[in-house]
């Protein structure tokens, strides 16, 4: 597939053309303190794919500057992701191993008379930090010697200070219009154990000083993050320069992704997992990468909708339905059909003989007949779905009800004759004949029924679980709005975002593995989920259902 052009895309393009760059090397930069979600996949997509595109490298580097939130699990979880998605990183880095050249780097800045030591609180920083309207205010430890700065940042590092005490600031404008350059804090003291560097450091630099030199020492030449980092740009500029790096990383900003319905950050995420809304961070209701596989979510299908969402400087919040519309097209031709009844009622043929089983044949997906056919079996009782069956149907119901005649997929004509409930009046079976003149594929022609069902056959149907889903979240842009109204996105949360149902499936699955997909004829794609399912039994994830009213 040609590649669609992008703003991005021109500026490499201009950068090697020019002779400013002669090759492209791009990083894809998660802080490890949390799972991947899909806005990181376009993260992904982006920084892989150009560097793809123009014969480029792309590393894979764990941002891992802040001890008190980043774990292994993270680190873990990352890097599986990114390989499911189709990526393979070519150098794989931690930014806590250049805290060396970070710290020598800051006393650079000391020496040249570019950083001190502040004793400022955190609270009075801010309130010397002025507003959009107003310049800051100068510390009075501003202009502490270079001496004193030297002595006392190197005792900051020899842990001699509690948190808080004490942070270094970059020295560079109190009444700069952009609130980022008025003498930004570089480094904090945090007495915590890194999962990397253990408790070799107890000050650790801040994301907008680390950041720079962490491209710079792996000589990116596109740093491409998202929209809300293009205030730090003169910064980040600022820190290359003045920290005498020989590499000069261009940052380039794009607009995030948002899903509807849902949300997206990390610490909302990790809120819905810590509070237990959902089942860890791969339940399948949630857009992390995870989630999403564990739903059923191919890694096309992701690459493909990140891709169609194209890259510009706007943020987006995207119909989850393009999505589901890019899984369909990806399963449509590989995944095998089959039948399933999700909530099952009896049907007795009565007019089949009793102990009988006759094995029909079917195709495995008709969209893709070199897929072979499969066998499945027909004797006297039967399941169908509840919701085929209506005793008093209004118009136009062409499903089973008294009197009326359907067409079982595959299988035969079957008539309702009557209608047995039980002592609370529920229906809990149907008495049918069939026609063994209507068997599917002897080209029957004698006459027609308007209403096709999915059934299984009684004796030999395995019994399965199906879990179907509805949005996690019932507002539709409830990342974006969130915080502007400062309402709790947890009010929400969608009650009846997962249903559980006990059905049957054809016997031919039983050798099913997890992550297999399916399409159940009329209900959708399904996916084996890798958690709960058992030696006995099946579980399946509804993916999505099989029609959208959704156009690209
Ligand atoms: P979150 O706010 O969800 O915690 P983050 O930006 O803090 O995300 P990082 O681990 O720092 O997460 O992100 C790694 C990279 O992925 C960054 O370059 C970031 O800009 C990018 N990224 C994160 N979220 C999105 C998104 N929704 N859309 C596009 N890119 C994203
Ligand atoms: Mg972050």
């Amino acid at each position: 597939m040609e590649e669609n052009s992008n703003f991005i895309k021109t500026i490499i393009k201009e950068d090697l053309e020019s002779g400013k760059r002669n090759k492209v090397v791009t990083r894809f930069p998660p802080e490890p303190n949390g799972y991947l979600h899909i806005g990181h996949a376009k993260s992904i997509v982006i920084n892989f794919g150009l560097a793809d595109e123009f014969g480029g490298t792309t590393n894979l580097r764990f941002d891992d500057t802040n001890p008190l939130k980043e774990d292994q699990e993270y680190v873990d979880a990352i890097k599986e992701d990114v390989e499911w998605l189709g990526y393979e990183w070519d150098g794989l880095f931690f930014a806590s191993d250049y805290f060396d050249e970070m710290y020598n780097r800051a006393v650079l800045l000391i020496k040249k008379g570019l950083a001190y030591v502040d004793d400022l609180s955190a609270d009075e920083i801010r309130e010397y930090r002025g507003t959009l309207s107003e310049p800051g205010k100068e510390s009075p430890y501003r202009n502490r010697s270079v001496e004193e700065n030297l002595e006392l940042f190197e005792r900051m590092k020899n842990c001699e200070f509690a948190n808080g005490e004490k942070v270094l600031r970059a020295k560079i404008d109190m009444s700069s219009p952009n609130i980022n350059l008025r003498d930004p804090v570089i480094y904090r003291i945090a007495h915590a154990t890194h999962h990397n560097t253990g408790d070799k450091w107890c000050i650790y630099p801040m994301y907008a000083f680390a950041h720079p030199l962490e491209d710079a020492i792996e000589g990116v030449t596109h740093s491409l993050c998202t929209t809300e980092f293009e205030d730090q740009r003169p910064l980040y500029d600022w820190v290359v320069r003045e920290c005498e790096m020989e590499a000069t990383p261009q940052q380039i900003e794009f607009g995030r992704l948002n899903l509807t319905n849902t949300v997206m950050s990390k610490r909302k995420l990790k809120q819905l997992v810590e509070e237990k809304y959902v089942d860890g961070w791969d339940d399948p209701r949630l857009p992390t990468i995870s989630g999403l596989r564990r739903r059923g979510f191919t890694a096309e299908a992701i690459r493909e909708f990140v891709k169609a969402a194209g890259v510009s400087k706007g943020y987006s919040t995207v119909d989850a339905q393009m999505l589901e519309h890019f899984v369909r097209e990806d399963l449509k031709l590989k995944a095998p059909r089959t039948m399933g009844v999700l909530r099952p009622l009896k049907v007795v043929i009565t007019n089949y003989p009793e102990g009988e089983v006759e094995w029909l044949d079917a195709e495995i997906n008709p969209e893709n007949p070199e897929m072979g056919t499969r066998k499945i079996p027909f004797s006297r009782e039967i399941y169908v779905e509840q919701d085929d069956f209506m005793e008093n149907p209004p118009a136009k119901y062409f499903r089973l009800f008294p009197g009326n005649e359907v067409r079982l997929k595959h299988a035969y004509f079957i008539k309702c004759n009557e209608v047995i409930k039980d002592d609370n009046g529920e229906v809990v079976e149907l008495r049918c004949t069939y026609d063994p003149e209507t068997k599917s594929g002897t080209g029957f022609t004698g006459r027609k029924v308007k209403g096709t069902l999915h059934w299984v056959d009684a004796t030999h149907a395995l019994h399965a679980e199906f879990r179907l889903y509805e949005p996690l979240i019932l507002d539709e842009e409830a990342e974006s709005e969130d915080e502007a109204e400062n309402k709790s996105f947890l009010d929400q949360v969608n009650e009846k975002s997962l249903e559980i149902l006990n059905g049957f499936i054809e016997p031919n699955m039983k050798d099913s593995q997890p992550q297999d997909k399916f399409q159940f004829f009329r209900h959708g794609y399904f996916n084996v989920d890798p958690k709960h399912t058992t030696e006995d039994k099946l579980v399946f994830n509804r993916i999505v259902s099989l029609k959208s009213s959704f156009k690209l």
